[in-house]
């Protein structure tokens, strides 16, 4: 399972997000959304893009301009991102 806000890939059942009854949801990583809300609701697609570079230029040993296009790749195709522009 991928979030469908930040990208990361879920791997374990308390990493996923949950509704505020506590009931889980299988869309977003618990980062991303908690007991019901987004937590960072005001967060646009480039932030959320340049939030991910970072770990995301180490990781794979690229400049920041390739790790923020890769990461804006990568968001475009989630959910919580569609019909976005990115602005
Ligand atoms: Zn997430």
């Amino acid at each position: 399972m991928q979030c469908q806000s930040c990208g990361m890939l879920i791997m374990k059942p308390e990493e996923f997000s949950t509704e505020a009854n506590g009931v889980r949801k299988l869309d977003y990583c618990k980062f991303c959304y908690y007991k019901g809300s987004f937590t960072e609701p005001e967060i646009t697609m480039a932030e959320m893009a340049v939030k991910l570079a970072g770990p995301m230029r180490i990781n794979k040993n690229i400049t920041e301009e390739q790790a923020k296009e890769t990461a804006m790749d990568l968001l475009k195709g989630l959910k919580r991102w569609q019909g976005k522009t990115g602005q």
